[in-house]
């Protein structure tokens, strides 16, 4: 009877030891991987300080003999090891330690020990020195710390990343014609240096003592620089690959006329408004994509109320007009609900007298009605699909399915936005894809996580809004707000309430709605208030929504941020309770929900200090943002100093895309230098272009699934 063979490397998994397990969950498999995983900060265990000149406060390294080795009692039991350099002596201590501890630092060994000096007055100590024999020659470059988890030891993590380093292969790939800006900086002797990957690489694990460290810290050292012009350029490589991918694509043409009689005309025509400069704007960039056989895949960005419903619904009647089907989805039912409402009232006049129809397809809908919808979707007699999620799924059948819109797209999954892709025209097609969001995307990120999609900007809100006056209030005037909303009630005016999400805690969160809910009942005899929270039934949400509209409900108490993305032009005060709880563009987006009418609005912060008494820095920084300026952008841009990146990404946050080196604040000529080489390369260098994205992004694959 033979062994049994030898396990490959995949099916060994379930025996791993933690620390392994604990590598792949970083996503350090691959040895690239490993050398790519930069050290956090250096320890300086180059140099032995004589004890004598350790100063207190200092981190040092010592060496020395050990002259006694005892565990102490008192104050407390802690081992204490005295090391005797000539020049002094230093005490170590320790409060947890192990018998082999003791006997590494037994009385006439010779110790290094690394830690911070203390003085006191005892003389010199160390409290918890790391500690080894003093053997062999000192190092003679910096030690690294890496980023690292509990199971992951650092000693464990530094012997795989220097294994990996020996072995991986680092050939450049990027060609000699487009050197990365900023690095040719001189070396020693004011030569021009450039530094390779190799060289980059290997001096970031291990930098020599002499470096200046801050350059190292801030990543201006041109080895990080090399590192992060790498970075960004696998990132726009591999989107300039999407976005040639999809050239490839065939999608329906949808360049009908928009002459009299066309469902585009009659919009037009029915709208009680003139479009905006921008939605003209951005009508004709849609019109244009829309005309060509290869998909649109666009984002149209534009801050609440700038009037992105329009600008769809305008992109839908031309492709009903050209003869193809027209499918939006929103991420909740209320969203869904006022969409579904205000493109019946506008084109289903218009439909009707072509034997067409706008169908509703939500989750919760009863069979009866969602087989109607399911039967006229697949028949084609459904023009216009509006609904939630569930217009995705896989009973829907279109018949001929031209352009989908998805508004408020970074609450949608990349998943989600490419099942929408596949329900396909039918044949080879794709159907044209118009994103929506009101989160404004700052430039730069524009530019590097969405470079793969077109981008329309409405810069400009309709005429006739006021400007919305912004208070901010400490919780201990409370009953002032209440007072003031009561005066507002008083005049007919309606009012959003909004109590934020308590996330560790659901529960806690309804409580607190139902609290201010009744505090507020109480408070306004004679007013009707509404109260709309998450874990109501989609029906409940409606009908509340509903009395809300039609101005039955003076007061909607809310905890629901997004479902209160609706327009109710007579509602001209939003108190947002706890303001300090907010993230930035959410804040943004709650005051967008009034000021859309003719009256004077005004949003109140109500902020309460936490226990210490104080703000966090990060909520002060947000409500004073709210106080100076009402212009998403400018918004979105402090989000982003704030939060980094990751929150305007929403669901592409887990794609390949994310950087984890370049910083998009300070790196922009890196990132304008790897805009301008990537399509070049991906022309001229196909294969290096290839094995540049792999290095950087091939990992992560593997990493997602895990
Ligand atoms: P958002 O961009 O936040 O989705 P909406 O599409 O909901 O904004 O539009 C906000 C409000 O502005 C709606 O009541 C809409 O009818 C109105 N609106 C849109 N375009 C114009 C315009 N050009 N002139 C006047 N009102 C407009
Ligand atoms: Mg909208």
């Amino acid at each position: 009877m033979g062994k049994l063979p030898a396990v490959s490397p995949k099916s060994a998994k379930p025996n791993q030891s933690p620390a392994q397990r604990a590598l792949a969950r970083l996503g350090l498999v691959r040895d690239i991987d490993l050398a790519l995983h930069l050290p956090l900060r250096y320890e300086d265990e180059t140099r032995i300080t004589p004890i004598r000149n350790a100063r207190e406060g200092e981190v040092a390294q010592i060496e020395g003999t050990v002259l006694d080795c005892s565990v102490q009692l008192r104050p407390r039991r802690q081992l204490v090891v005295v090391l005797d350099d000539g020049t002094g002596r230093c005490e170590l201590r320790f409060f947890s330690f192990y018998p082999s501890q003791q006997k590494t630092m037994a009385v006439g060994e010779r110790l290094r020990a690394r830690g911070e000096v203390r003085g006191g007055f005892w003389g010199r100590q160390m409290l918890h020195p790391a500690f080894r024999k003093a053997e062999g020659p000192l190092p003679a470059a910096l030690t690294p710390v890496y980023p690292s988890t509990a199971q992951l030891p650092q000693a464990y993590l530094r012997r795989a990343v220097a294994m990996a380093l020996t072995r991986v292969r680092l050939d450049e790939t990027l060609a000699p014609e487009w050197p990365v800006p900023p690095l040719a900086v001189h070396g020693q002797n004011g030569h021009l240096h450039i530094w390779s990957l190799r060289e980059a690489l290997l001096f970031l694990h291990h930098p020599a003592p002499d470096v200046a460290l801050a350059t190292l810290e801030d990543h201006s050292h041109p080895a990080w620089q090399r590192l992060k012009a790498e970075e960004l350029l696998a990132q726009q490589l591999s989107q300039c690959r999407s976005r040639a991918e999809r050239a490839r694509l065939r999608a329906p043409v949808l360049a009908p006329g928009d002459g009299a009689g066309s469902l585009h005309a009659g919009l037009m025509a029915a709208l009680p408004f003139a479009l905006t400069g921008a939605q003209q704007r951005v009508g004709r960039e849609i019109a244009h994509d829309l005309a060509r056989p290869q998909p649109m895949h666009r984002l149209l960005q534009g801050d609440v109320g700038a009037g992105k419903t329009v600008v769809a619904a305008l992109a839908a009647a031309r492709a009903m007009d050209a003869g193809w089907q027209c499918a939006l989805m929103a991420p909740t039912e209320i969203l869904a609900s006022q969409h579904f409402a205000k493109l019946v009232q506008w084109l289903q006049p218009l439909l009707q007298a072509r034997g067409q129809c706008v169908a509703w397809l939500v989750g919760g809908q009863k069979k009866k009605e969602r087989a109607t919808a399911l039967e006229a979707i697949a028949q084609g007699a459904a023009a216009l699909v509006v609904g939630t999620h569930a217009v995705i799924q896989q009973q829907v059948r279109f018949a001929r399915l031209g352009l989908a819109v998805i508004d408020e797209q970074h609450r949608f999954g990349v998943a989600q936005r490419l099942a929408l892709r596949q329900k396909t025209a039918g044949g080879e097609m794709e159907p044209h894809l118009l994103m929506m969001t009101a989160t404004p995307i700052p430039r730069t990120l524009a530019m590097s996580y969405y470079a793969d999609l077109d981008v329309s900007t409405l810069d400009e809100l309709p005429p006739g809004r006021t400007p919305v006056v912004t208070r901010l209030i400490a919780d201990s005037r409370r009953d002032e707000v209440i007072a003031r909303l009561a005066q507002q009630v008083a005049r007919g005016r309606q009012a959003y309430w909004v109590c934020p999400l308590i996330e560790e805690s659901e529960a806690l969160d309804l409580t607190n709605a139902t609290a201010t809910h009744a505090e507020l009942a109480e408070a306004l005899p004679g007013a009707s208030v509404g109260l709309l929270h998450s874990r109501m039934p989609a029906g409940e949400k409606q009908a509340v929504m509903e009395g809300f509209k039609a101005g039955r409900t003076a007061v909607l108490v809310s905890t629901t941020v997004i479902e209160v993305g609706v327009d109710v032009p007579n509602a001209s005060l939003m108190v947002i309770d706890h303001a300090e709880r907010f993230g930035l563009s959410q804040l943004h987006q709650l005051r967008g929900r009034v000021g859309r009418g003719a009256a004077a609005s005004a949003c109140v912060l109500l902020y309460a200090r936490g226990e210490s008494g104080h703000l966090a820095q990060a909520a002060r920084e947000r409500l004073k943002a709210m106080l100076q300026t009402h212009d998403g952008f400018e918004i979105a841009r402090r989000d982003l100093d704030i939060r980094g990146p990751g929150e305007f990404l929403g669901a592409r946050q887990s794609g390949d895309a994310m950087l984890r080196f370049a910083d998009l604040a300070q790196d922009g000529a890196l990132l304008d230098w790897a805009r301008a080489v990537a399509p070049q390369m991906l022309a001229r260098y196909p294969a290096l272009a290839q094995a540049h994205i792999e290095r950087w992004l091939g990992g992560r694959a593997e990493f997602l699934k895990a």
